[in-house]
């Protein structure tokens, strides 16, 4: 942060005649500019058709909540500067904003409150946009997208319906969260501790409902190829979608159960990475929510106790995010499994540590080569069986005992019948052909990936259009009749199923086949249908014919989708995998050409303060608009990206955003001394020959231009871009106070004085630099300095490379006093680099090789001597 200036303004009379015209305020500055900006609604629109590049920059659409949050400042501060730097390099830019309006706390809110979550939606979203009006964004409003209008969601039914007639749209049963006070299906943020969020005393159950699901498990194998085609997307974001998608080469076995035990003979599939181990299976582990432990607990109160307790704590250690470290627990159901391998009679047990959506919710127990398998089988005390022996560097050697659980793939089988003997990959390879020619299994590909269930027995989202008819089963909505309207003024505070199917106008509908009565679907899509395909609807925002035209989505998708995505990591694995998955079946149906929608992606960091993240509970929230009361837009907006680089965590602090206010306000106060437009020095070209001082600034004007054009097309430190530029405001100040401003009196040595044109030239290139932070200071000072074109389109400042170049100086070096070579440095090099370069001169290390440096001398500027023994 710049020290403030010293207050001897001596120069400046209107000061101390009592006017404050060369006040900066921030306040005056933004309101006078918000004004005319608003007077222009095409000021920020994209071209349809342009002669010049396009470039696609988007931040993620925020769910209208009411108030924006620093959070939100930061990520769009960040994607405006991208945008308005674009505009500045003379590319046609699509900078678009919208709403994900459809979700749960509207529904919640209007419970609260007693306001339709529309009205309630629509008021949020008018004063966020005010709200981003006065933060200075630059959106092109003619393409605002809201999700809970019809115009919208129709499209979301389209695709619905074209999912549906590909089978990739299909209904199964699945388990939701039941309230049986409320009677009705919670979401999982309204379960809280496994109690209902408005029955504190009431558990919820977990109840069996038929659900639409689609089939993104159909793309598992492109979605996780092509994330190594995303070389601009961060590392950690491209991981965790590799782990989501959790690919893993395996082999599915079948053990019967014992028919003594389970006369329906029926058979529990496990899928293993080792079947290598398969003989030292000694029991059979079950996911509490495994179909067969329900059948098992039908007629068993006992077991269910056991069974439920293992179902909470797994849910509990869900919530707190460790399920890998869940302190096992588990329970005998006194049924037996045979091992297809060696006809084995195996215990089955029911474990907390097995989760249902990995695998098939089975595993077969190893515990002498699996750690989580010791660990419960040891608790239980449970057989542990070696069937694997490290190998042996030498084959004469008897073979050591490991230490157990003896997890790795490089040791060879014992105790494994026929495949004793074999290494580990080889009796997989076996093992898993075995199976297949017995008939009990087979070498197989599992993802933890599963199919995305968009169901949602709520109110406030699109509902599904499909109807249920007694002669024709589920009818698809005919295309002609969309969208299917969410009716309003339904009182969603009733308890008691889906909302909708309390509406008979709704629910009684027309069989478009038969013309007989039919139902309609009440439940409604997941938010996350909403946000998986809006980006597509901005190139095109307006059509009523189709969700967008396939050549305005190809021109600013291109081959290889947004140019730039912004937002939090937290939409790192659903919405960003949603969105593939939708891009993709999209290019399926023909609509768009690009594999992927999202070139490169910036993850920004949060915002914390006091070490924690900010949150009403907390009470650590600062509010986007009482920073702008006080210190203006352009501080905030600045503040959050010069605090820290955009991708790190930020540590809120108040007196950061006054620093930057001071810094703006020195900016603003040199100019209010310093321009001269009416001067016809004021635009001359700026003289070749400059005495020193006045060179220097000229240098560090073009090492500025530099530097915030390399951290704009590099890695967006806009940190260090705004260093740099306090540093060339420094450097003003320095000059002014040499007496070298343009308010000098006659008095001055004229070498010094900084000519008029050069003036001009820093602070037309301090507007041009600050347009992406401040955009409305930028604006002033523009006009201030005279200019009359637009700002926004304004060229960026280009920097002359050999203007920006270190003066460069000759020094000889010695050697104990005797001149032996000759360096050239940059004229203001500290000494220790003076000194390293001299030492590294090609010359002089050949002639200290091997000799001690007793002491090196550098006179700054003018000589270096070593001296050596
Ligand atoms: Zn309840
Ligand atoms: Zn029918």
């Amino acid at each position: 942060m710049p020290k403030e200036e010293k207050t001897t303004v001596v120069h400046d009379g209107q000061n101390r005649d009592g006017h404050n015209d060369d006040r900066y305020d921030a306040q005056r500055i933004e309101s006078k500019w918000s004004a005319r900006w608003q007077q222009d609604s095409s000021l920020y629109a994209a071209e349809p058709h342009s002669t010049r590049q396009k470039y696609y920059v988007l931040e993620m659409l925020p769910y209208p909540s009411g108030a924006l949050h620093m959070g939100h400042v930061r990520n769009y501060a960040i994607g405006d500067a991208l945008a308005r730097y674009m505009w500045m390099n003379g590319y046609n830019v699509l900078h678009p904003m919208g709403w994900d309006s459809f979700g749960l706390p509207a529904e919640n809110a209007a419970i609260q409150n007693n306001t339709p979550p529309r009205e309630w939606t629509l008021h949020n979203i008018a004063a966020m946009k005010r709200q981003m009006s006065r933060l200075g964004f630059a959106y092109d409003w003619s393409r605002e997208v809201t999700t809970c209008m019809p115009e919208y969601y129709r499209w979301n039914q389209w695709f619905f319906i074209k999912l549906f007639e590909k089978g990739l749209a299909y209904r199964k049963k699945s388990l939701v969260n039941w309230c049986p006070k409320c009677c009705t299906v919670l979401a999982n943020e309204q379960v809280i501790d496994g109690r209902c969020w408005r029955h504190e005393d009431t558990l919820v159950e977990q109840r069996e409902l038929e659900q639409w699901f689609l089939r993104i498990t159909n793309y598992a194998e492109e979605l996780l190829g092509d994330l190594d085609r995303l070389p601009h997307w961060p590392e950690k974001v491209r991981t965790m979608q590799r782990n989501w998608i959790g690919r893993s080469e395996g082999t599915l076995v079948e053990f019967k159960i014992d028919s003594a035990t389970d006369p329906a003979h029926s058979t529990i599939g496990v899928f293993t990475t080792r079947v290598d181990t398969a003989y030292g299976a000694t029991s059979l582990q079950l996911a509490p929510q495994h179909p067969l432990v329900a059948r098992l607990t039908r007629n068993n109160d006992l077991l269910r106790v056991e069974v439920d307790k293992l179902i909470a704590e797994q849910r509990k250690a869900r919530e707190a995010g460790d399920i890998g470290e869940i302190e096992k627990h588990g329970v005998n159901t006194g049924r037996y499994a045979i091992n297809p391998y060696n006809g084995e009679k195996i215990p089955i047990w029911v474990a907390n540590y097995v989760l249902m959506d990995y695998g098939t919710g089975a595993i077969g127990s190893v515990p002498a080569h699996d750690e989580r398998d010791y660990e419960f089988a040891k608790k239980y005390k449970l057989e542990i069986r070696l069937v694997i022996l490290p190998q042996n560097s030498d084959p004469e050697e008897t073979a050591v005992e490991p230490r157990l659980p003896f997890t790795t793939k490089e040791g060879t089988l014992v105790n494994s019948g026929p495949f004793s003997g074999l290494d580990c990959k080889a009796a997989i390879k076996a093992m898993s052909d075995h199976a297949e020619k017995n008939g009990f299994g087979k070498a197989t590909i599992t993802y933890r990936l599963k199919d995305w269930g968009i169901s949602r027995q709520r109110y406030w989202g699109t509902p599904i259009p499909m109807l249920y008819c007694e002669k024709d089963g589920i009818v698809a909505v005919p295309e002609k009749d969309l969208p299917v309207i969410l009716p309003e003024n339904v009182d969603i505070t009733l308890t008691g199923g889906s909302p909708l199917g309390r509406v008979p106008e709704f629910v009684n509908a027309t069989c478009p086949k038969c013309g007989g009565p039919a139902r309609r679907e009440t439940d409604t899509m997941d938010t996350f249908v909403d946000s998986s395909w809006y980006f597509y609807r901005y190139t095109d925002a307006r059509n009523d014919q189709a969700p967008f035209d396939r050549g305005k989505a190809s021109y600013w998708f291109g081959e290889h989708g947004i140019d730039q995505y912004i937002g939090g990591v937290e939409h790192a694995i659903l919405h960003l995998i949603y969105s593939r998955f939708w891009t993709k079946f999209m290019r399926d149906m023909g609509l768009i050409k690009n594999d992927e929608p999202v070139e490169r992606l910036f993850t920004q960091g949060m915002i914390i303060k006091g070490g924690a993240k900010m949150s009403k509970s907390l009470g650590n929230v600062v509010s986007p608009d009482e920073m702008v009361e006080r210190y203006g837009a352009d501080s905030t907006r600045t503040y959050t990206l010069f605090a820290t680089s955009p991708d790190r965590e930020l540590e809120w602090q108040d007196e950061g955003v006054e620093g930057i206010e001071r810094f703006l306000s020195r900016v603003y106060r040199f100019a209010v001394r310093n321009t001269r437009p009416e001067d016809p020095a004021w635009s001359a070209a700026v003289p070749e020959n400059l005495s020193p001082p006045i060179r220097a600034l000229q240098r560090k004007l073009h090492q500025t231009i530099k530097r915030v054009s390399d951290d704009f097309q590099g890695r967006w430190h806009f940190n260090t871009s705004i260093s740099a530029i306090m540093e060339l405001v420094n450097e003003l100040y320095a000059a002014e106070s040499r007496g070298g401003g343009a308010s000098v009196g006659a008095g001055d040595s004229p070498a010094q004085v900084v000519p008029l044109s050069l003036l001009r030239e820093v602070q037309r290139t301090l507007a041009l630099l600050l347009a992406p932070f401040a955009p409305y200071l930028a604006h002033e000072l523009w006009e201030m300095l005279g200019e009359k074109a637009s700002l926004l389109r304004a060229p960026w400042p280009k920097y002359d490379p050999a203007l920006a170049k270190e003066e460069e100086v000759e020094i000889p070096v010695q050697i104990n006093g005797k001149l032996r070579s000759r360096i050239i440095v940059p004229a203001d090099a500290p000494d220790d680099s003076v000194s390293v370069r001299a030492q590294s001169d090609e010359k002089i290390a050949t002639m200290i090789a091997g000799k001690r440096i007793v002491k090196v001398i550098v006179v700054s500027g003018k000589l270096v001597n070593i001296v050596v023994r």
